[in-house]
């Protein structure tokens, strides 16, 4: 078996979101090193990925639709309004593609972070393991968000069923959604779906 590298860092990071950058940024800005490790979503995490900005801009490509068919409101446009729910989606993935580089890869040139994309494993003794490296942080920080519980509802998973990630993949709106759960976030992530003509319970 091959040995794996050891390397030594002031903060080892697991996790590669919001809250990942704002401690490797300030630790930056503080002289210290850190290493970012991240998998499952890209860099940045759930809110430039499936969460606040993808979000928002499909609630803004829905509200667009919507008030153009609605005609208490003095400004509308003429011309029949038309949703091209793929293209909408393409133009999210194009911007969230803009925002992965600029908000996130790029932020990280010059500084003393390293990003290592792998998932990580917590070892005792304030280690991780990643990709065959064994990083070790004078401090380690999970930072590794949450992911999508999938209730124990008989027949669901038959049925099937989205959550904020596969939604937002979708390159077709669904037709009806049945919504389950009141959070924030599941408001956040379904809201753009009925301004763009899905029907929602
Ligand atoms: C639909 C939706 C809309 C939202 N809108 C807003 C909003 O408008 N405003 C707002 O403030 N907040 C919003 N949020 C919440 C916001 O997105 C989260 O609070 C924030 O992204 C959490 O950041 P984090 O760094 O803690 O976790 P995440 O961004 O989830 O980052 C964790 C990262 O760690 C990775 N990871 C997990 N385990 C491992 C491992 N073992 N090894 C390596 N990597 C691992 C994950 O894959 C992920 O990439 C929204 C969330 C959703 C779902």
């Amino acid at each position: 078996m091959p040995r794996s590298r050891h390397d030594r860092f002031d903060l080892v990071i697991l996790g590669g979101g919001a809250a990942a950058f704002a401690a490797a940024i300030r630790a930056d800005e503080l002289g210290f090193t850190s290493a970012m490790v991240n998998a499952d979503l890209p860099i940045g995490g759930t809110c430039v990925n499936v969460g606040c900005v993808p979000s928002k801009f499909l609630l803004e490509a829905g509200n667009e639709y919507f008030y153009r068919q609605s005609p208490q409101f003095a400004c509308n446009l003429p011309g029949t309004p038309k949703c091209d729910f793929p293209e909408a989606i393409a133009n999210k993935d194009r911007m969230v593609q803009k925002l992965r580089r600029t908000n996130y890869l790029e932020v990280l040139e010059g500084r003393k972070i390293e990003y290592i994309e792998a998932s990580g494993v917590l070892l005792p003794g304030r280690k991780v393991r990643a990709r065959g490296r064994l990083l070790e942080g004078h401090h380690v920080l999970i930072a590794t968000g949450s992911s999508p519980k999938i209730p124990p509802i008989e027949g669901l998973r038959e049925a099937g069923y989205l959550t904020n990630r596969t939604l937002m993949r979708r390159k077709e709106m669904p037709k009806e959604l049945l919504v389950l759960g009141g959070a924030r976030s599941v408001s956040s992530s379904v809201r753009c779906m009925p301004t763009s003509g899905a029907r929602f319970g």
